[in-house]
């Protein structure tokens, strides 16, 4: 390539990056992936932000494997890492809203290790509720799970699905009593953790929740090589601490 050609492929190449910086679209274009490592510089405290209203009733539970090996002849006894045990709720059981916007629940699910982590410490096991909005919007809450006390969702747990066989029943389950009491959030824009990571998800992390050791066993069980994304850059995203009491 001659000197000139140089110039003349180079300087627009620049032109083109600084002004992107300096239209602030270049901070937009970086990816905003889940899960995160949660560094306490990144933490800002905003109780002005609108209160999450967690409405939970009580509903039949579908405990499901969920496959992502459909193809694979061998798939039935393969664990793949984007897979899990999903617990699906009947429609219009339980629904959350923030700032006027109503987010229904459709299923919860479990990562093993947490997906999410504080300075780089992982928790056994981390409980996703996956809510979506009217518009196709979706709101995740994540609460970390650690060993302790038996509690709600021992009982979720207390028989995993096979993953080429049938769902397993829980009756009339009160979805509340799995979140923790202390219902502070701590909020941030990111994705989904399995394919296709689509980003504009909402994520609301909640304080621990306790199962038993027996449960923590069963589950890595299951999923001897974990069942977690690791985490992805924050790429200057904060994320927001909102009391319960906002
Ligand atoms: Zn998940």
């Amino acid at each position: 390539m001659t000197r000139r050609r140089l110039t003349a492929f180079v300087v627009p190449l620049v032109l083109t990056g600084f002004l992107l910086a300096a239209g602030g679209t270049a901070q937009s274009r970086q990816p905003t992936q889940s899960p995160v490592d949660i560094s306490p510089g990144a933490i800002r405290f905003d109780p002005a932000q609108p209160r999450l209203e967690i409405s939970y009733g009580h509903s039949d539970l579908d405990l499901e494997y969920i496959r992502k090996d459909t193809s694979d002849t061998n798939g039935c006894g393969t664990r793949n890492h984007e897979e899990t045990e999903e617990a699906v709720v009947r429609p219009g059981t339980g629904h959350v809203t923030l700032a006027g916007v109503r987010y229904e629940l459709e299923q919860f699910h479990f990562h093993t290790p947490s997906e999410h982590r504080f300075q780089g410490r992982a928790d056994p096991l981390e409980m996703h509720f996956v809510h979506r909005g009217a518009a196709g919007k979706l709101l995740v809450i994540g609460v970390p799970l650690r060993a302790g006390a038996g509690s709600p969702v021992d009982h979720v747990l207390a028989t995993l699905a096979p993953e080429c066989g049938e769902p397993v029943a829980l009756a009339d389950f009160d979805l509340d009593t799995l979140l923790p009491r202390n219902r502070s959030t701590l909020r941030y824009q990111g994705s989904l953790t399995t394919a296709p990571f689509s980003e504009g998800v909402q994520w609301f992390l909640m304080s621990e929740q306790t199962v038993s050791p027996s449960t923590i066993a069963r589950f890595r069980g299951l999923f001897g090589d974990g069942n977690a994304r690791e985490p992805q850059p924050l790429n200057g995203r904060k994320l927001t601490v909102v009391p319960q009491s906002s």
